[in-house]
């Protein structure tokens, strides 16, 4: 079991999934780099949510809004006057800290407002005295246009969701939709967080992927249930070992100014504990009563058949790809005692991501680097590339070339040896069981389907 962050930090390094950004430069505080295999797994990740989220339902559509919006936008939803966090400063050592953190830390629920004075709570780190809390405003600033100065600055979103409750309309009439339906998008979020940190857990830049649905206001309960459990789902289907995750409820003060309930989906990371990995929400009708407010312009559902006009409530799923990215890798990470006979290592790492999210499904490997295997190993490679993402390797002992596909999660391994030329058969290795097959090379592609669907 993995004591803290440490070897999944590295590891992720060394097998190219993600590098700290700017790293030559000395690298950027909180921002981060996905390799080639990182950007694999992150976009099968976003793929496998889309495809549970909209393509399986007839109820959800999807939305690709833009970063920068009105800046009214942020008026409506609260954020310029409360996406705050409660900061106090060590007066010694200078560090940075989130109250409300420092308390969670100390067993104690935060029960403050901000702008309350003392936590009674001295710096972690040195012991120093803090200061009085302040209200610290999250949204990054920047400016629209040539002209720099007051009217042109606007902000880069802070979540995903505000595109979609602005195009409502466009996309109930547009669609033909009739409530109950939802909107799903994914796309980066910007927050200016005080303590980023654990990796890729908490940074300025991240990736959301969010859907809202609209319902009648005599349904949220239940659709809030269906919701919760549904997402629960996704993450066990994928994979996640249930002991990991748990259901969190949002009580009293903790709940947003927008939300009726909340609660998180936390996942058990290394080190921390069990935090926040997503979150499903029942925000009522705040989002669009605020939007129709501030616009000026009616954001209602008119029910044809029942007559009746009302502002629909919503219910929110929020995941965050980074921090799902960081659990997936987490869970599948295992340190086993070496497995081949060649190995020179006492342990080994596999990584037993679910197929689905495996960067490479399958790994072509031919016993000789020379003709006429190589050729054959090719046309293999080029029959399968088309349909999955693969991978040539020719260098080392087969023995070292499997561990290297098993530590970056590769299910499927496909050797070509000398018998290929004769038999017309190659051997396929599985990752989890180590099993090997002999698969003859016409009938590989089905029987690989067959395996990874
Ligand atoms: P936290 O309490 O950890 O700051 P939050 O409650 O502010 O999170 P939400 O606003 O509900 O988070 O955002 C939805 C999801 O977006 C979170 O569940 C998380 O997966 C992701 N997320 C939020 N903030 C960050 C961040 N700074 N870095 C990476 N992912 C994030």
């Amino acid at each position: 079991m993995l004591e803290s962050l440490d070897k999944i930090v590295s590891f992720a390094k060394r097998r190219g999934f993600i590098f700290q950004s700017s790293e030559i430069y000395g690298g950027l505080s909180s921002c981060y780099d996905y390799g080639p295999l990182g950007v694999e797994l992150k976009n099968n990740i976003k793929k496998a949510w889309w495809k549970a989220m909209v393509q399986e339902r007839n109820d959800v559509v999807g939305l690709d809004s833009s970063i920068l919006m009105h800046p009214k936008t942020w008026e409506a939803s609260g954020h310029v006057d409360g996406f705050t966090d409660p900061l106090v400063d060590c007066k010694e050592c200078k560090k940075r800290w989130r109250a409300d953190h420092l308390l969670e830390a100390k067993g104690i629920k935060p029960d403050f407002r901000p702008g309350d004075a003392d936590i009674n709570i001295n710096c972690p780190d040195c012991g120093g005295e803090l200061t009085e809390m302040r209200k610290f405003n999250l949204m990054f600033k920047t400016q629209m246009g040539v002209v720099e100065g007051e009217g042109n600055e606007i902000y880069l979103r802070p979540e995903t969701c505000q595109g979609i409750y602005v195009n409502f309309l466009n996309i109930q009439q547009s669609m033909r939709l009739k409530i109950p339906f939802g909107v799903a998008q994914i796309g980066k979020a910007f927050r200016n967080e005080i303590t980023p940190g654990h990796f890729i857990f908490r940074t300025r830049e991240f990736e959301q992927m969010e859907q809202q649905y609209f319902i009648h206001p005599d349904n949220s309960e239940k659709t809030f249930e269906m919701w919760k459990e549904a997402r629960m789902k996704w993450y066990l289907d994928l994979g996640i070992k249930p002991e990991k995750l748990r259901f969190r409820d949002h009580e009293g003060n903790e709940l947003a100014h927008y939300a009726k309930a909340a609660l998180d989906i936390e996942y058990d990371y290394p080190g921390m504990g069990f935090k926040e990995l997503a979150g499903v929400h029942n925000r009522g009708d705040w989002d669009l009563s605020r939007h129709e407010k501030f616009s000026g312009q009616e954001l209602k559902y008119l029910d044809a058949e029942k007559n009746e006009k009302f502002t629909p409530h919503i219910i929110e799923t929020s995941d965050g790809a980074d921090r799902a990215m960081l659990a997936f890798l987490i869970d599948a990470y295992e340190e086993m005692e070496a497995r081949g006979d060649d190995s020179k290592h006492d342990t080994e790492v596999v990584l037993r991501l679910h197929k689905d999210l495996a960067p490479i499904k399958v790994a072509i490997l031919p016993l000789s680097k020379k003709e006429p295997l190589q050729s054959l190993s090719t046309e293999i490679q080029n029959n399968m590339s088309g349909t999955w993402m693969t991978q040539y390797d020719e260098t080392g002992s087969i023995g070292k070339r499997y561990r290297r596909q098993d530590e970056i999660g590769t299910p499927y391994c496909v050797t070509v040896d000398f018998d290929s030329l004769e038999d017309k058969k190659v051997t396929v290795r599985d990752r989890d069981t180590m099993e090997q097959e002999r698969v003859s090379i016409g009938e590989l592609k089905e029987y690989l389907v067959y395996k990874l669907t």
